[in-house]
């Protein structure tokens, strides 16, 4: 009885885990992850490891600096406008 508790502590954990994973790497369906984990962690957790989306990637697009077309300097997105020039971008 108290072993299968801490199995499900365990896996309730590991899906929680995969939940926030999944959400803080932008992923469709988190939820479906986090129950398809609990219900049947030997088959969707290295599921989940394999598909999930690289976190990496993720914050590269989103905050790699760009170019100002009109000035040639660097500015962080998400602006509208470039900080060293003003001029919409
Ligand atoms: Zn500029």
């Amino acid at each position: 009885m108290t072993g299968t508790l801490i199995g499900l502590g365990i896996a309730f954990l590991i899906s929680l885990w995969v939940f926030n994973d999944a959400k803080s790497r932008g992923s469709s369906a988190p939820v479906l992850w986090a129950i398809g984990v609990f219900l049947l962690l030997i088959i969707f957790l290295p599921a989940y490891l394999l598909m999930r989306p690289s976190k990496k990637d993720v914050t590269l697009v989103k905050n790699a600096p760009q170019l100002c077309p009109h000035c040639g300097k660097y500015y962080e997105p998400p602006v509208t406008y470039c900080p060293h020039c003003g001029n919409k971008v």
